[in-house]
């Protein structure tokens, strides 16, 4: 993660080069505009992450133009160039997209010759803003800046037909409501109400881009209430829509239900987290819904239980990750965070050979981390956290995984055959050094000697 003042003086160099852009376009009497997200984030006095730039050239005049360029979508009318200083800007020509046959991508594309034209097609009325650079006059044919000025995501035109032809748009207004704060502007919060159940027309790994960046932009909790309240939650993640309403055992959860002890560790996630840990975050407890027990009046201490939640959880987590075609070790890691998120309840009472194993788990920090969200989402007592941390940081990682004193090979040497009882032995030779028990490659050879003599069979 770069720091915050890397992205700024990143950001000014981005700007730098796109002004060289804007500049070599007008030089050839061409027009052109910084356009979109870079315009709204310099209105709200935000450092873009990257600039646009909007001009009446085609494609084929601009890479003409530029000595370093690459075609991102030619056919949309979109090329990339670069400058020396290693920026880059995509440049856009005006255009006015034709009709949506297939709800995601515009049949054809026709090129426009001014400003007007072209934001028309832009999703919101917050990105739909061009401005000159050199002047800093804004261009708003879309009254983006009241909205900005209101906190208001709007769609630009009629809400119905803007999300009708691209179901994607439905994610992305609740991806920019959530990061600034915005109220969802009535009517385009109903067209997405009664759009939702369309958006599985989008590919699983766009629905998935869209929700990552939710999770980890910083402001997740809000995100997935939008999710909820437009209706969007329960087609890309219905596992997760069950949440709702699934009362817990107050004396461990006061809070409430699982999805408001969700919603409390989506508010924990911070911006630049990975994507592990935020979608571990979400899942760690969707094995709760399934797995609900109301309290048997015959046990002695009746309460809500959920056996089992944590391995039912863990094979949904992979059924969603193969779904929205999640890599295999995105995968691995976000199963392995919901499989352990109940192993530090018992942190105090496992063997030092046992904590150190649970340990070695891959990223530990990240389980630590899901563990402490986990805990001050519910009843707030941080005596697991502490003790974990503490052990964790107090043991060096050759203490963790130490190189063995006795390996499968020496067992061979010493007449044994693989087996179940081979694998015992090792595993006891090992919790021995883990402990301290054995210091020297001579005591571990005494101890298997010994464990031999007292289990012969
Ligand atoms: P971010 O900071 O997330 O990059 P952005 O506004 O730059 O925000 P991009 O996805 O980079 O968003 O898109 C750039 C611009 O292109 C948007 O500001 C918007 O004008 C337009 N745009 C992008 N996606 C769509 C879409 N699906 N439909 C209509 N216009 C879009
Ligand atoms: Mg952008």
């Amino acid at each position: 993660m770069s720091t915050e003042s890397q992205q700024v003086s990143e950001s000014a160099s981005q700007q730098k080069a796109a002004l060289r852009v804007v500049e070599r376009l007008r030089g050839v009497q061409f027009s052109a505009y910084f356009v979109g997200g870079c315009v709204r984030d310099l209105l709200m006095g935000h450092a873009p992450k990257d600039y646009d730039v909007a001009t009446n050239a085609c494609p084929d005049a601009v890479i003409k133009l530029f000595r370093r360029t690459f075609p991102v979508g030619a056919h949309f009318g979109v090329v990339i160039v670069c400058d020396n200083d290693g920026s880059q800007t995509e440049v856009a020509t005006f255009r006015a997209d034709g009709a949506y046959e297939d709800g995601r991508r515009p049949t054809e594309v026709r090129y426009a010759d001014t400003p007007q034209v072209d934001v028309l097609r832009r999703d919101f009325t917050i990105n739909g803003m061009m401005m000159d650079p050199v002047t800093g006059e804004v261009l708003d044919f879309v009254g983006g800046r009241d909205d900005l000025e209101a906190k208001i995501l709007r769609a630009i035109g009629t809400p119905q037909v803007r999300f009708e032809e691209d179901k994607l748009r439905m994610l992305r207004a609740v991806r920019f409501a959530a990061r600034f704060g915005f109220t969802l502007e009535p009517r385009t919060l109903q067209a997405i109400q009664a759009q939702a159940p369309t958006i599985n027309q989008v590919s699983n790994e766009r629905v998935r881009d869209e929700l990552t960046r939710m999770l980890t932009e910083g402001h997740a909790r809000r995100a997935f209430e939008l999710l909820d309240e437009t209706g969007l939650l329960r087609e890309v993640l219905p596992e997760v829509a069950k949440m709702k309403g699934v009362q817990q055992p107050p004396q461990f959860h006061p809070e409430g239900d699982v999805w408001i002890h969700t919603l409390l560790l989506l508010e924990k996630l911070q911006a630049g987290c990975s994507m592990e840990l935020g979608w571990a975050a979400l899942l760690h407890d969707v094995g709760k819904p399934p797995t609900f027990r109301a309290p048997d009046p015959t046990h002695a201490k009746p309460r809500i239980r959920f056996d089992g939640h944590a391995e039912i959880g863990t094979t949904m987590a992979r059924t969603i990750c193969n779904r929205l075609r999640m890599s295999n070790d995105e995968t691995e890691q976000i199963c392995l965070l919901v499989a352990n998120h109940m192993r530090f309840g018992d942190v105090m009472q496992m063997k030092p050979a046992t904590l150190k194993r649970f340990f070695r788990l891959p990223k530990f920090d990240e389980h630590l981390r899901l563990h402490w969200m986990d805990a001050s989402s519910a009843h707030g007592d941080l005596r697991l956290y502490d003790f974990a941390k503490q052990q964790y940081e107090s043991a060096p990682p050759d203490t963790i995984k130490p190189a063995l004193f006795l390996t499968g090979r020496d067992l061979i040497d010493a007449g044994l055959k693989p087996g179940p009882r081979f694998k015992l032995l090792l595993e006891q030779i090992e919790d021995a050094q883990l402990e301290g028990r054995i210091t020297t490659k001579a005591e571990a050879i005494n101890l298997l000697r010994e464990l031999l003599a007292s289990n012969p069979s």
